[in-house]
């Protein structure tokens, strides 16, 4: 199958505006905010930043169908040297523990080694969200013994075991490819047991459901990965889809819009609320613009601090932004559902769906 960003085809929704005027207008769903205020927590604050996530640009060499960035190969949008200097900079001055890299696919941008090895030597934990094609794409050939040596953890997407569901989210060969890349980290130590080379999955559902058990997954991926390919890895996260950009237009297309929002208000678990990812992170993108969360980002969610660029933060912007209240919208749903959501998988072990699609 093959997919094309929004932005080519010039599809309406290849704007942040028109994506939150479709989840915003919708009256027939309770505003997010009123489910906080149900569950006491009125109005959703951050509890300072223990990761700075760095979306470095849109490019990517894959065109996935549910992608909320809506990257691919056309996209031009990519960090400067000036932004990924700065976000080093905000590691330091505000004792940032993670630095987390995503795109796109982030290692297509010029500054992702540097990012990297200062950050590293800088002493922090550093993931890089990596598709795993990318390892095995022409001129990245020594990408993989990079991140070994860097001692980065590598979060790397893989929505099924099969390879017919992958290839169709996805693209084709993808899932081919995602092996042998899965083999060569493997052979470098990475998601072996015992080892310091950390190599996390990432499930999300092939369609408008939500994900099943992280754990029952979780052996079920351990099983057919080692007996298929000899795969090892260290653990699964499972991720919901957000009814945004590529996947929102995908809902939409196949008239599940209302079905999916529905399935996500009415698994809203109060549980997450207290470990939403947005609560301990600030996410930044390729120009330097804050967010509370890489979605936050895509809808173009700006923080509404009086500095809202990390190029020109000030001591006292920075304290405000560890303690700022946080720009919610029905979106969050996605994070709340069932056993909620988070780029580290699902936030708690009670309240999953098992209309998962694996
Ligand atoms: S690999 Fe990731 S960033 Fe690239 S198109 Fe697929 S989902 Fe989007
Ligand atoms: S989408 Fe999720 S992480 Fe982002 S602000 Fe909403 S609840 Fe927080």
């Amino acid at each position: 199958m093959v997919n094309m960003t929004l932005l080519r085809i010039g599809h309406p929704l290849a704007s942040p505006g028109q994506q939150r005027t479709i989840l915003e207008e919708n009256s027939e769903f309770p505003a997010f905010s009123d489910l906080l205020s149900e569950c006491g927590t009125p109005v959703l604050t951050a509890r300072g930043i223990d990761t700075l996530q760095v979306n470095v640009g849109r490019v990517c060499n894959q065109t996935c169908g549910h992608c909320h960035v809506d990257a691919g190969p056309d996209r031009k949008e990519s960090m400067t040297i000036e932004v990924a200097e700065a976000c080093l900079d905000f590691l330091a001055r505000a004792n940032v523990r993670t630095l987390d890299i995503t795109g796109g696919a982030p290692e297509m941008n010029p500054y992702f080694r540097l990012l990297v090895s200062r950050a590293h030597r800088q002493g922090r934990k550093v993931i890089d969200r990596c598709n795993l094609t990318i390892l095995e794409a022409p001129g990245y050939e020594d990408l993989a013994d990079f991140l070994a040596e860097h001692h980065v953890e590598i979060v790397a997407s893989l929505p099924c075991y099969l390879e017919e569901n992958v290839n169709k989210q996805r693209g084709d060969r993808v899932f081919q490819r995602s092996v042998a890349a899965l083999q060569r980290l493997n052979r470098l130590g990475y998601g072996m047991p015992g080892s310091q080379l950390p190599l996390s999955l990432v499930y999300n559902p092939v369609g408008p459901f939500l994900p099943p058990d992280q754990q029952r997954l979780e052996a079920d991926y351990r099983r057919v990965l080692r007996t298929n390919h000899g795969i090892e890895f260290t653990s699964l996260f499972t991720i919901t889809n957000m009814p945004i950009s590529r996947f929102l237009v995908d809902l939409m297309r196949q008239e599940q819009y209302d079905v999916y929002l529905r399935k996500l208000v009415e698994a809203f678990n109060p549980a997450t609320v207290e470990g939403l990812m947005c609560r301990a992170m600030l996410s930044v993108d390729w120009q330097g613009y804050l967010y509370d969360c890489d979605f936050n980002q895509m809808l173009d969610l700006k923080l509404t601090t009086s500095r809202p660029n990390i190029l020109h933060l000030d001591d006292e912007t920075l304290q405000q932004l560890l303690h700022r209240s946080i720009i919610t919208g029905r979106h969050c749903f996605g994070c709340t559902a069932g056993s909620g959501s988070s780029c580290q998988g699902s936030l708690t072990s009670s309240g999953s769906s098992s209309t998962g699609d694996v």
